[in-house]
């Protein structure tokens, strides 16, 4: 339950003087539901009203704080001019005009004879001093609270920043003070106020620096919100731990005989991970542990040993990808290998129906299935095992932070490997996963070559064809690469089918098609021709980004590569320069070409470091796009901006491991503040892995 003191902050919006259902709906949209999202929307510029001179030395220009008497309102002559209403102090006179002035408004604020005080920016029109629309007008009692450096807010449409101000101020007015969850200690050091201060001085900027997200306020407002963020992770994780657990420990017998079988050695990142993976298996805590590669660093092997050393404990393990085709792809990597260790192996993904589902169900539920591969079809509820005790999931670039924990609901303390070919940065790692363990591979697989990268505009698309015949003339095996454009699949689909169209009638049935809107057999027939040899040029859009392995394919062709983030231009050309021959990859661009693209393909020209290439496009996207935070199950955050807090990002896990080897229970003082943290960020499922206390 949420903390009494509390209440006042999580009130609906109406709750707020002057704030009805309407613009309720429109902070809603700019900020969130409850009060305290108003108190979150910090500003992001100021204006100075200080600037208060009498007419006669106004600076025109500059935005000024005037005392005036008001005189005669001028009708306007026709609905499309102003009203301008006169006004004069001791040393001057000046005009207010407003545009649609609405009913009595102008003689209600405005009352002839009446002194008002009056801000905005000052204008010089016909030789004569003029202000349109001011920003506010008041009276002299009021001179306090417009006389001052007056925060700027992000507006959405709808709203003025006179309403916005407004109700940012009427919900600062219900802060409450809470205790305070931050150590002294690193309160004194930093020179950080109280929260309530804190956020009341970062609502108040005086000067342009006071906006930094380095001042002392907002660092603390970050922290506060790091710090929620971390001990969330902490008690989720500890839950966890506590809760489940199983020590699996295989003999090595399985795990020797799929060694032998490889035709390749492990490469020194791989056989480390695979030991360190053993260990977390074999000790009684549960693993959560993230395989971080490159495309084509050979994660897959690894988890399969992983694997087989379940199976050697007597239990079972399984490996979901994002796609059938990966799944797919992952049981012929993983097939052969288990069957020279005599490792049952199934597929389960959403295109088995009746029979044939209910056979490989039996199969799962029975153990006959020492591993399992799959799809998100492996989520489904009828999906039993006889004794899972390690999940595999391959995420290639996505989270789903939801699916990784219906599956470990499949057994007994599972036991979860993480696979993921994006190097996600050290910062915003832990913020989606706190303290979890990595493992990542960093050599490539010997005896791989360098691919050969060039940028040739679409003009030269003749040579570009030429080049390609040359290649398959040699017996090379080409992808040709037609961009997705988000607005129209069918588009996407047509240009797809035209470069099909216009290849094969140069090269014939060697072409082949593939895109996302084919079926899953026809997608895989597709892939088979080309892996088999049975088409030579595979004309596809970014379905085959995703894992694809054709180790012969040694040239690709990408259209349109300026539309290409670098992420996915990096992941696409890491399906060329598996195999022994030399790689080319041919980005063609459409003139003219924009700074960004054209950075993005210098890089890609430069390196093929995965990591590096993760560096570069979060300087050039920024943290919050690069794993499209919202749909990735990246946190947000509100105060925290990870691109300049990642020391406070440390410190927040440093501070959280701490108090949780101290105060496990949150029960100290300290710890019953720091409850009231994790309710103020909304860590509330966090909560309830405490006893309730
Ligand atoms: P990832 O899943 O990391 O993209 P895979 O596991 O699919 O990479 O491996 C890519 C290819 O490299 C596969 O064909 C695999 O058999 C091969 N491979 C894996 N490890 C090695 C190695 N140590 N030496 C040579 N080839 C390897
Ligand atoms: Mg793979």
């Amino acid at each position: 339950m949420r903390p009494e003191i509390l209440f006042s902050l999580f009130a609906p919006l109406e709750t707020l003087p002057g704030v009805g259902p309407r613009f309720a709906q429109l902070f809603t949209q700019l900020a969130g539901p409850h009060v305290v999202d108003l108190c979150w929307h910090l500003p992001s510029g100021l204006i100075d009203r200080r600037y208060a001179p009498k007419l006669r030395d106004a600076e025109p220009g500059r935005i000024v704080t005037l005392t005036l008497v008001v005189g005669e309102h001028r009708a306007p002559r026709s609905s499309r001019q102003p009203t301008r209403v006169i006004c004069h102090d001791e040393t001057g006179s000046i005009e207010l005009v407003f545009f649609h002035a609405k009913g009595d408004y102008l003689s209600r604020v405005l009352p002839e004879g009446e002194t008002r005080l009056v801000s905005g920016k000052l204008e010089v029109f016909n030789n004569a001093l003029q202000m349109t629309h001011p920003d506010h007008i008041g009276r002299l009692e009021e001179q306090a609270e417009l006389l001052r450096v007056e925060p700027v807010y992000p507006l959405t449409a709808g709203l003025t920043l006179r309403t916005v101000g407004r109700a940012v101020s009427a919900a600062l007015k219900t802060l409450p003070e809470l205790p305070d969850w931050l150590d002294p200690a690193q309160r004194a050091r930093n020179g950080w106020s109280a929260w309530r201060e804190a956020l009341l001085a970062a609502h108040a900027p005086a000067e342009e620096a006071d906006l930094s997200p380095l001042t002392g306020p907002r660092s603390r407002l970050a922290y506060d919100e790091l710090l929620a963020n971390q001990l969330a992770l902490a008690l989720v994780r500890a839950h966890q731990k506590r809760q489940s657990g199983r020590v699996t420990r295989g003999d090595g017998r399985l795990r020797a005989a799929i060694v032998e079988a490889l035709p390749f050695r492990l490469t020194g990142s791989q056989k480390t991970a695979v030991e360190v993976i053993l260990a977390d298996m074999a000790a009684p805590g549960r693993m959560l542990r993230l395989l971080q590669g490159d495309v084509g660093s050979g994660k897959t092997v690894v988890a399969l040993l992983a694997m087989a050393s379940a199976v050697e404990a007597g239990a079972q393990a399984a490996l979901m990808a994002p796609t059938e085709i990966l799944a797919r792809q992952h049981l012929e990597t993983v097939k052969s290998l288990a069957a020279a260790a005599g490792i049952g192996v199934e597929l389960l993904t959403g295109r088995d129906k009746g029979k044939a589902r209910a056979a490989i169900l039996e199969r799962i539920a029975s153990g006959e299935a020492g591993i399992v591969v799959g799809t998100h079809a492996l989520f489904q509820e009828d999906v039993a095992f006889r004794n899972l005790a390690l999940a595999v999931i391959d995420e290639q670039h996505r989270f789903g932070v939801h699916q990784r924990l219906t599956l470990t609901g499949k057994g007994q303390g599972v036991d979860v490997l993480v696979m993921t070919a994006t190097p996600i940065p050290r910062t915003l790692m832990l913020t989606a996963y706190g303290d979890l363990e990595v493992s990542r591979l960093t050599e490539k697989p010997a005896g791989r070559q360098p691919v050969d990268t060039r940028a040739l505009s679409l003009e030269r698309m003749e040579d570009v064809v030429d080049a390609v015949g040359r290649a398959l003339a040699e017996g090379g095996k080409v992808y040709w690469v037609c961009p997705l454009v988000a607005e129209s699949e069918a588009t996407d689909l047509a240009a797809a089918e035209d470069r099909h169209a216009a290849l094969a009638a140069r090269f014939g049935a060697r072409v082949g098609l593939v895109h996302g809107r084919m079926k899953g057999p026809a997608k895989d027939k597709a892939m088979a021709d080309f892996a088999e040899g049975g088409t030579d040029l595979l004309v596809a859009t970014t379905v085959i980004e995703v894992g694809v392995d054709v180790a012969a394919a040694s040239v690709m062709v990408i259209e349109h590569a300026e539309r290409f983030g670098l992420a996915q231009l990096h992941q696409l050309r890491g399906r060329i320069g598996r195999g022994r021959d030399k790689a080319t990859c041919l980005l063609l661009y459409q003139r003219p070409l924009g700074q960004a693209a054209r950075d993005r393909i210098e890089i890609m020209r430069e390196t093929e470091d995965g990591f590096r290439i993760a560096e570069e496009d979060l300087r050039l996207r920024g943290a919050g796009e690069l794993l499209g935070t919202r749909q990735s199950g990246m946190p947000v955050f509100r105060l925290a901006d990870l691109a300049v807090h990642g020391e406070l990002l440390a410190a927040a896990r440093d501070d959280a491991r701490l108090i949780f080897e101290r105060d496990p229970q949150l029960e100290s003082p300290r710890g019953v503040a720091l409850r009231v943290l994790l309710y103020l960020f909304e860590r509330d499922a966090a909560v309830r892995f405490l006893r309730s206390g």
